[in-house]
């Protein structure tokens, strides 16, 4: 368990960091509310020990923060136990209402600190049992179970977000609309276990390019999602029309090299991919508008053959 102590009386952080430590805690030392809040982001204690009086920010002004900074993370509560030099029941009041959890002589016992530590140390072990469960299930509910890509839930999600951003900020925006060519037939003629498969190496090959153009900084943030059955979007924010392109074409050419049979795809006689997509210098208007303008694309490299990008 790593405690972070926040005191500025260093007689009580000797002798507290040293029964800690004997315990076999780690403890880190700030001498103030203000260093406590700088250093809590880095420090990610399992609990904090706080003393109410310190000069530059006391103990409450310090928690207040602190709960501050976890609010925007989820499920984030550091126990925090308030170090007081008397137990009244007005300190203990006050404690809570401030957002602590707890608080504590500190001439406690120290029988009654060890066992106190232990017991913060069983919640601090069951936290990071929860926090690593919790990232599991977000993953879960995050992701396409068949091909891995995000998900439409999740994927609006962060469209909406990648959007928002945009628009506040006049960044560029693509997006693109895929489907995979004559993937009915695919599947009437090969089944519909070979249909996933398929699925699955083809939302690979595109999460692929997307991922590839971010690494070589062609992009920066471009995701894709499945979108439905054999749909997939591929999100491009503040990215160039070059780079937009680029994509596109890049999909098409990626899912054809796959050379997965195809023989109801008759002039390509592999899988092969459409591509829609729209392209605003300057993110305006709804994003709805955005979807529905690379539909259309998507429709017209259909109209104009398949196996090729309309962007
Ligand atoms: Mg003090």
């Amino acid at each position: 368990m790593k405690i972070l102590l926040v005191d500025d009386a260093r007689s009580v952080v000797q002798v507290m960091t040293s029964r800690l430590n004997s315990y076999g805690y780690e403890v880190v030392h700030a001498e103030n509310g203000q260093k406590a809040v700088e250093v809590f982001p880095a420090v990610c204690p399992d609990l904090i020990l706080m003393d109410i009086e310190m000069p530059v920010m006391n103990g409450f002004v310090a928690t207040n923060q602190i709960r501050a900074i976890e609010a925007t993370q989820e499920w984030a509560w550091t126990p925090i136990i308030f170090l007081t030099s008397s137990d009244t029941v007005q300190n203990l009041i006050t404690a809570i209402e401030a957002g602590g959890d707890d608080f504590m002589s500190k001439f406690v016992p120290e029988p009654v600190l060890q066992a106190k530590m232990q017991a913060m140390s069983r919640i601090a072990g069951l936290r990071q049992r929860l926090a690593v469960a919790n990232a599991k299930l977000q993953n879960i509910a995050d992701h396409d179970g068949l091909t891995g890509l995000l998900n439409r839930r999740s994927m609006d999600r962060k469209v909406d977000h990648a959007w928002s951003t945009a628009l506040h900020g006049g960044d560029s925006f693509g997006l693109l609309m895929l489907d995979i060519d004559n993937f009915k037939k695919y599947n009437d003629h090969y089944g519909h276990q070979a249909g996933d498969d398929c699925l699955k190496m083809v939302a690979k090959a595109v999460e692929y390019v997307a991922h590839s153009t971010n690494t070589q900084g062609l992009t920066a943030n471009a995701f894709a999602a499945r979108y439905g059955g054999e749909e997939f979007a591929v999100t491009i924010p503040g990215a160039s029309y070059a780079a937009y392109e680029h994509v596109s074409h890049a999909i098409v050419q990626a899912v054809h090299d796959l050379s997965i049979p195809h023989e109801k795809n008759s002039e390509w006689g592999v899988t092969t991919i459409s591509v829609g997509g729209t392209w605003l210098e300057a993110a305006n208007g709804e994003i709805k508008q955005v979807f529905r303008l690379a539909d259309e694309k998507l429709y017209m490299a259909k109209e104009r053959g398949r196996n090729r990008a309309e962007v």
